[in-house]
């Protein structure tokens, strides 16, 4: 059986559900190896909490070099035990991180890349949505190892209880990819809310809103949904950037995308239309993102997400 590497994704201290997601698509190909990039004596910690998919291994590389040297470093030492180990493809979180990373990877080990897949098939075949969505490409990585940046949310995730195989490896890390330093981080202050890219169930808001978005997060907390935004919205600074759904924004693939007061142009399209259920709520009936929509509402925001979050809240009581 081949032997598959995913990148385990994190969130503070603890594994993703994205991580069970590419554990998962990565065991339709073959035996799964998640690689654990720590600090220095963080390592064991991480790894513990990768506990959830079909994953055999866990493969843990501690180096402060990941924090001090950023991406440069993390995929230097992924590209190392890649070139040592020869796993025939490798699953990496398709967010901004995870595609810088693969993207380095596939050079230093001289491999084909494919991005932003929403889903992989046993023989390796990536597919992707492009053009907006309108697209559906299937594509195959025909030399060197198979590096897939996965979407998260695409694949459906087999959570079942897993106790991998921990053994600590050693990061290698070359001086070339220790040319720029990282001089000082702030991690984003959480709020309440789910992260966007991973939230089931995301609520966002657009030029409809008129810069109040406060029904539109009321409703959203009412679902434990992340809060989302157009591109109207986050450059008129209603709504901050790190929020912005779309092409030139996030993508997102929810349970559950609502969007409030967004007309549907194609780049706000590009990063929301592969959610499974599309709700609409627009006062103009002829708006374009309703052709999409699995259900419309056809009203002002201001009236139907109070009733609407008022309604869920007397269901759940
Ligand atoms: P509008 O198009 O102005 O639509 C507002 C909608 O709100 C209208 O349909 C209106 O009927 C409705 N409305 C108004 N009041 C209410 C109310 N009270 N209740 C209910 N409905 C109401 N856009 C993105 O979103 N994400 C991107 O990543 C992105 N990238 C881009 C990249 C490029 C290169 C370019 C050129 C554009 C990009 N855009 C992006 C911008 C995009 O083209 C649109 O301009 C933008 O999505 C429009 O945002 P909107 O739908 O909120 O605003």
């Amino acid at each position: 059986m081949s032997n598959v590497f995913i990148l385990a994704d994190f969130s503070g201290d603890k594994a993703t559900k994205t991580t069970a997601e590419l554990a998962t698509a990565g065991a339709r190909i073959g035996s799964v190896t998640a690689v654990v990039l720590a600090g220095a004596g963080k390592g064991a910690a991480l790894a513990a909490t990768v506990n959830q998919g079909p994953i055999a291994n866990v493969v843990v590389l501690e180096s402060d070099d990941f924090a001090n040297f950023g991406v440069a470093a993390s995929a230097d030492a992924l590209a190392a035990l890649v070139k040592e180990k020869s796993p025939s493809a490798v699953l990496i979180a398709s967010h901004a991180f995870g595609k810088e990373v693969a993207a380095r990877v596939a050079v230093l080990t001289e491999s084909g890349i494919i991005t932003d897949a929403v889903d992989v098939a046993a023989d390796g075949t990536a597919t992707q949505l492009v053009f907006g969505g309108s697209t559906t490409v299937h594509s195959k990585v025909s030399h060197g190892t198979s590096i897939i940046t996965v979407r998260p949310n695409s694949v459906e995730a087999d959570f079942a209880a897993s106790t991998p195989a921990i053994e600590n490896g050693v990061a290698n890390i070359s001086e070339a990819a220790k040319k720029a330093k990282v001089s000082s981080s702030q991690p984003p202050v959480k709020g309440g809310r789910p992260e966007l890219t991973e939230a089931n169930i995301v609520v966002s808001g657009g030029r409809g809103t008129n810069g109040d978005f406060n029904a539109v997060e009321k409703f959203a907390d009412e679902l434990g949904a992340a809060v989302g935004a157009s591109r109207a919205a986050t450059d008129a600074g209603w709504y901050p950037h790190s929020h912005q759904v779309g092409q030139t924004g996030k993508t997102v693939s929810p349970q559950l995308y609502v969007a409030c007061g967004i007309s549907g142009a194609i780049q706000h399209r590009a990063g929301m239309q592969t959610s499974k259920t599309i709700v609409v709520v627009n006062k103009d009936p002829e708006a374009p993102l309703f052709d999409i929509a699995d259900f419309g509402v056809i009203g002002d925001l201001f009236n139907v997400l109070p009733q609407a979050t008022q309604g869920i809240s007397a269901k759940k009581a």
